[in-house]
């Protein structure tokens, strides 16, 4: 894994998989490319490039191994893909994904539903997964995070126990991952409990061993959250351009949080990003073109920078 260290916070863009799964069209290959090559040239060091899904699932997805191959080549890029499986994180390891993470849902009715799988069962994928990860030379050893999706609540089983994340974040360490992740699927988080939760299972696997959250903005409270999650620490925040993808039970509402607003978020706190804001959002003009119709959503866009905006603290000092 590359370090940063002349970044703050690492913004990863999750649109070309979160943002496109949740729509109907389907973006061609070359637009998908076109948007991550700007993206990368506007300053963004990590973005997921889709899902090892089996294309009959998710035939948005069913260019993610060419996709892996091609951003691979833009330097200085970590490139990440979504394994629900083991077949998928063997077919995201051979592509060459840099990093690879496999969702495992708290809700069991949600995870039973969307991968038909128990916990138990992804446990042990888990398992198989960190096994032939080990078994490959270092060189080609991809990252392997753990994401406890429906961290916060889920759209079938409702309220999930606190506990219930905890243990199944300790299970996914002991199992092998590197590193584990909150996901707030459907939108029901809210800072106080997402401080909660941060420091929960903090306490349990270690500080080291979560630093990341997965926010959505279907009720408003997507930078809220992230602001929670910098108060506790947190240092890596997914997102996506033009939070794309919205929410099918919440019309109007943004998919995940938006990547525009929170780099003008954390810009303006002077928080280092590496993103050139400017150049940021031009990106959104090849989605607009690529699909027609599709709702995109964020305000910084829509509002333009603040006059004589000029980033890294602005604001900040006399006069
Ligand atoms: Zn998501």
């Amino acid at each position: 894994m590359q370090e940063h260290d002349d970044i703050d916070i690492l913004v990863s863009e999750v649109g070309p998989r979160d943002g496109l799964q949740s729509i109907k069209a389907i973006m061609p290959l070359a637009a998908k490319k076109a948007w991550i090559a700007a993206e990368a040239a506007a300053g963004v060091r990590e973005i997921e490039v889709g899902s090892f899904v089996p294309p009959k699932l998710l035939p948005q997805m069913a260019d993610t191994a060419e996709l892996v191959a091609y951003a691979r080549s833009i330097p200085g890029l970590v490139v990440a893909a979504l394994v629900p499986n083991y077949r998928g994180a063997e077919n995201a390891i051979r592509a060459g994904a840099h990093k690879i993470s496999l969702p495992l849902s708290a809700s069991e009715s949600h995870s039973k539903a969307n991968l038909r799988r128990t916990h138990d069962q992804v446990i042990d994928e888990v398992r198989q997964i960190t096994a032939f990860i080990r078994s490959l030379p270092e060189a080609e050893r991809p990252g392997f995070d753990g994401n406890i999706s429906t961290a916060f609540g889920c759209t079938i089983e409702g309220a999930v126990p606190e506990a219930k994340v905890v243990e199944l974040a300790r299970r996914l360490m002991e199992a092998g991952v590197d590193g584990v992740g909150l996901s707030d699927t459907t939108g029901y988080a809210n800072p106080a409990q997402l401080r909660r939760l941060v420091r929960l299972v903090r306490a349990e696997i270690g500080t080291e061993n979560l630093s990341g959250v997965h926010l959505h903005n279907t009720r408003g409270l997507g930078l809220a959250n992230a602001l929670a999650a910098l108060d506790e620490g947190i240092t890596t925040l997914d997102s996506s351009l033009g939070g794309l993808g919205g929410c099918p039970y919440a019309p109007g509402a943004s998919g995940n949080i938006v990547t525009e607003d929170l780099v003008f978020m954390l810009d303006a706190m002077g928080l280092r990003t590496g993103i050139d804001l400017d150049r940021l959002l031009t990106v959104r003009q090849i989605l607009r073109d690529a699909l027609p119709g599709e709702a995109l959503y964020g305000f910084t866009p829509d509002a333009g920078l603040p006059k004589g905006y000029a980033g890294g603290g602005w604001g900040v000092g006399p006069g």
